[in-house]
Order: structure tokens, then sequence, then C-alpha cells
């Protein structure tokens, strides 16, 4: 039978590289992003050329009645199909000291990267449960566990699906439905566009920064059957930096 995977930005980066990969996977797959249309159709177009199954889901995950009202959309489109696969993937920086940071950057990254995480999740969590079968993977980061200065909103936000992770992966555990963190490091992406590889891959064991694909594969790992029993975990995509 055919399963769906939602990956929220699909669009661009890693949720591309996610995409591409549980399609690939034989998931069918709802590719959220906010604005990119380009973006997202390219990532679209990738996956139909290897014959793989896909379609555009344009909301933005940072307003939850927008979230909700798509949500509910899909569901009354295809009420026979249910979300077995949820990738909790969109997010962004806003960095600034905290000293100096604004309403705006605290708020919208918040919205964007936690609260995003609470609406979806509660969302789809039910038909998981209900069929007994589900995946929830929440893209996170090293900033979240160690903290970065220059980041309290974002180490906070991921900080924060930590948690929840934690905490709701013993909720539905005995449904079947398992709950996981991905903590990747420094990946090669749009959002690491700005800094200063050379400098920055000195201090990473593996002396390089990740590709997206090298965080989709343990995506597609912890979509599989395979990871059954494991739940609440955080796993670090990290070329060994974190200690
Ligand atoms: P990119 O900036 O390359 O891509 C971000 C994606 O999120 C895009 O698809 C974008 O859509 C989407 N997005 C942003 N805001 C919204 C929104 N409000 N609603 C819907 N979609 C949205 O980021 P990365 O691929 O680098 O990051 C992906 C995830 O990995 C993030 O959660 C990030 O925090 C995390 N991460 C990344 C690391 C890295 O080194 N790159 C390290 C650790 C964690 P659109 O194209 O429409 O803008």
């Amino acid at each position: 039978m055919m399963k769906y995977a939602l990956v929220t930005g699909g669009s661009r980066g890693i949720g591309r590289a996610i995409s591409i990969k549980l399609a690939a996977d034989g998931f069918f797959v709802f590719i959220n992003y906010k604005s990119a249309d380009d973006a997202a159709q390219e990532t679209l177009n990738e996956i139909r050329k290897t014959g793989g199954q896909a379609e555009l889901l344009k909301f933005d995950v940072s307003n939850s009645a927008e979230t909700i009202s798509a949500l509910e959309k899909l569901a009354s489109e295809k009420p026979d199909i249910y979300i077995h696969t949820l990738v909790n993937n969109a997010g962004i920086r806003k960095d600034n000291l905290l000293v100096f940071m604004q309403d705006s950057e605290w708020n919208d990254v918040l919205n964007t990267n936690l609260n995003s995480f609470f609406t979806i999740t509660r969302a789809l969590i039910k038909n998981m449960l209900v069929k007994k079968s589900g995946r929830i993977i929440n893209i996170v980061s090293l900033s979240g566990i160690k903290g970065l200065p220059g980041q309290t909103n974002y180490s906070a936000a991921k900080a924060g699906i930590i948690g929840a992770t934690k905490a709701l992966a013993q909720e539905v555990a005995r449904k079947n439905v398992t709950v996981n963190a991905i903590a990747p490091g420094f990946i090669s992406t749009d959002m690491t566009a700005d800094l200063d590889q050379n400098e920055l891959k000195k201090m990473i064991p593996a002396q390089r920064f990740g590709k997206p694909e090298e965080v989709a594969e343990l995506v597609s790992f912890l979509a599989s059957d395979k990871s059954a029993y494991i739940t609440g975990e955080v796993i670090h995509v990290n070329g060994g930096l974190y200690t």
C-alpha cells in the first residue's frame, strides 16, 4: 500500500534532499514550502523524472490558521489517505545577540521552527494513532543542544522541539508511532551560505560541511520499518563536531 509523507520546507536544502529520498523509497511526498515556487517546482520535477510521486503543498508553517486550513483541505480532497511520515524540517535563522534582539526576530523564529511543530503534528498524529503506524521526524540542530551565541531564539526553538520529541515519543509508542529528532551540524545549504566554510571546517573533525543527502539518508531509515524500536532519540549528523 502506498505510504504518504509530508516534508515541510521541502523546496530547498535539506528538505529537498529528504523529499527526493523519500520519493525514491516509494513514498508519495507532499512537498511543503512557503514562497520559492521555482525551487519547489524543481524538487517536484526531479522526483517525477525518476518515476517518483509527489505534489506541492504551499503554506506558511508559521501561520497556524493557514496551516490548519491547508491540512484540512488536503484531508477533504483525499479522504482515503493519511500521512504516515511527517518530517518537520522547515526552519529559519534570524541571528542576533539577545540584548539587541527584536520581538519579530524572536517571534518569527519561534513560530516557524517550534510552533509549527505543534500545529502540524497535532493535526496529523490522530490518523497515525488510529492506523497504529506513523513516523514523526523533527529536524533540530546542534544549536538546540549546546546553544550557540547569537542564536538564543533558534537554540530555544530547537531545544523546545527536542523536549517535545522525548515527551511525545512516550505518549504514542504503544501505537507504533515513533518520534525522533535529527540534529545536523553544518550542512551546505542556503541557510549556511553566508558562513565562512573554510574557517568553520577547521573545527569539524571530518574537516568539511555535510551534504543535505547525508541527513536525508537518516530520515529514510527513521521513516522505514527498520527503525521501529527507536523512539525519543536525538541523532547527530555533524561530522564529529559535537562531543
Ligand atoms: P534552507 O534555508 O536551505 O531551506 C529552508 C526551507 O524551509 C525552504 O524550503 C523554505 O521554503 C522552508 N521554509 C522556511 N520558512 C517556512 C515557512 N514559514 N513555511 C513553510 N516553509 C518554510 O534551510 P536548510 O535546508 O539548511 O534547513 C532545513 C532545516 O534544517 C531547518 O529546520 C534548519 O533549522 C535545520 N538545520 C540546518 C542546518 C544547516 O547547516 N543547514 C544545521 C542544523 C539544522 P521556501 O523555499 O519557500 O523559502
